[in-house]
């Protein structure tokens, strides 16, 4: 079986890239490690996709897969992608294998990658032993275990805004450390953190190590103005300083900024290497959101269509 094109990623891009593709009527897999992408890690409200006015991430998923469902011609499959690489077929044509952990190997015509990014590690002292002993990436999933603690975010972005906000629902104390000397979260987040008396910004702070016995107890800073080692006693730390694209498995093929994004043609949001297109939070792009990652699979798979079909491949 080959198929005319394979989606890599279940977050808003490929969802959306799926829903075209059923569309469009061409024979497609999608295939994802687990749906929803970021967007179902965020249990608070999304209140900027449009239609929806108040939803959270899960249930916005939610319905975004049930939208892709309806779908006849797209299939769907539950696995995680460690390899694409292009060969000549029998036919003579182009194409792609691509290959999942298991080791299962499948042929397509074309390949849309949306496997979006996973966020970004501090790689400070202590940051590894401590994951799941009180440092996490997303408070949406963790926060809720922290009732009454001490938490630290580090990161003053508005990633970080918002998880101060909402562990302020929970904990009794939150310190948001910023590495440069002033925040960078939009105004909005700056007036709501404001209003809360749990939470304290710390600028110009450069965490350096984590330590702790079996749970975290305490984050070491250096004071960037004072130059001075500087502690505070935490329970818990979330990372919040962005993220970074899932795009290893590509290697080769794209060609990749200094952030390991991947460089497309914003027309086609074609790569590189012809068949082999990108959509979401993979690519280069300043502004990342549910919206702009589901208008990129929208555009890249009308771009495979016409690839399809001026290539003779449909
Ligand atoms: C905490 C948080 C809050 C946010 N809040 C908002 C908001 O309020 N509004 C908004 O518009 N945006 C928000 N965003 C941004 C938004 O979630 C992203 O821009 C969007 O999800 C990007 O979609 P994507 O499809 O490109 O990638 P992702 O959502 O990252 O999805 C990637 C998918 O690929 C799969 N995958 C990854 N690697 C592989 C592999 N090797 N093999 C198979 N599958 C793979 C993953 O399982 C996942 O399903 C938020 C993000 C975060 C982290």
């Amino acid at each position: 079986m080959i198929y005319d094109l394979i989606i890599i990623g279940g977050g808003p891009g490929g969802i959306t890239a799926g829903i075209y593709a059923g569309r469009q009527r061409i024979k497609t897999l999608l295939v994802t490690k687990e749906f929803g992408g970021q967007m179902a890690k965020k249990a608070t409200e999304i209140c900027n996709f449009p239609g929806f006015p108040s939803i959270t991430g899960i249930e916005l998923m939610e319905k975004f897969v049930e939208h892709l469902k309806c779908q006849q011609d797209v299939e769907i499959k539950t696995a995680e992608i460690l390899k694409v690489e292009p060969f000549d077929s029998a036919q003579g044509k182009k194409n792609f294998i691509v290959t999942t952990t298991e080791n299962e190997t499948i042929e397509s015509k074309s390949v849309i990658i949306s496997t979006g990014a996973d966020p970004r590690p501090l790689e400070a002292k202590g940051e590894k032993e401590f994951i799941g002993k009180g440092v996490g990436y997303c408070v949406t999933c963790d926060g809720p275990l922290f009732k009454n603690k001490v938490v630290a975010i580090v990161g003053g972005g508005n990633a970080g805004f918002e998880a101060g906000l909402f562990m302020a629902r929970y904990a009794s104390k939150v310190y948001i450390l910023e590495f440069g000397s002033s925040v960078k979260a939009d105004l909005q987040n700056q007036e709501d953190v404001k209003k809360s008396d749990k939470i304290e910004i710390i600028t110009s702070a450069s965490v350096k190590e984590i330590k702790g016995e079996v749970f975290v107890k305490e984050l070491f800073y250096e004071d960037q103005i004072s130059k001075e080692i500087k502690n505070l006693k935490v329970d818990g730390i979330f990372i919040e300083i962005g993220s970074q694209p899932s795009t290893s498995f590509v290697s080769g093929l794209v060609d990749f900024n200094e952030r390991d994004e991947i460089k497309v043609d914003f027309e086609t949001f074609a790569t590189k290497t012809p068949g082999l297109f990108a959509a979401g939070d993979v690519n280069v792009g300043k502004y990342k959101q549910i919206v702009t990652a589901a208008g990129e699979g929208c555009k890249a798979v009308l771009a495979v269509y016409d690839y399809l079909r001026i290539n003779k491949l449909l």
